[in-house]
């Protein structure tokens, strides 16, 4: 069984989230690990937005890793992202971008 980083998140106030239409990155959002940079599209609202929040913030807790890294955990972000958002959303919480 192949071994797995845990995970270890960057502190929160050296994240940056940038808003910005990555309509030409075929893309809701991206996340840079080594920058601390998230992007995430201004067409995206709602639980859809809270969701890919989410996921682009779970990425950053297994940083420095390669693409094949990336790949293996993308399965997992999606549907640990998928179901946060789903049971916040029920929960009334929402996205605000300020
Ligand atoms: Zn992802």
């Amino acid at each position: 069984m192949a071994s797995r980083k845990k995970l270890h998140f960057p502190p929160s106030d050296k994240i940056k989230l940038k808003v910005k239409k990555l309509g030409r990155e075929k893309a809701d959002a991206r996340v840079f690990p080594d920058s601390l940079i998230i992007e995430v599209d201004p067409r995206l609202k709602g639980k859809r937005r809270l969701e890919v929040l989410i996921h682009e913030l779970y990425h950053l807790g297994r940083f420095p890793r390669d693409n094949e890294t990336l790949e293996k955990e993308e399965h997992e972000v999606t549907k640990v992202s998928e179901f946060l958002a789903e049971n916040l959303w029920r929960f009334g919480v929402r996205c605000v971008i300020e």
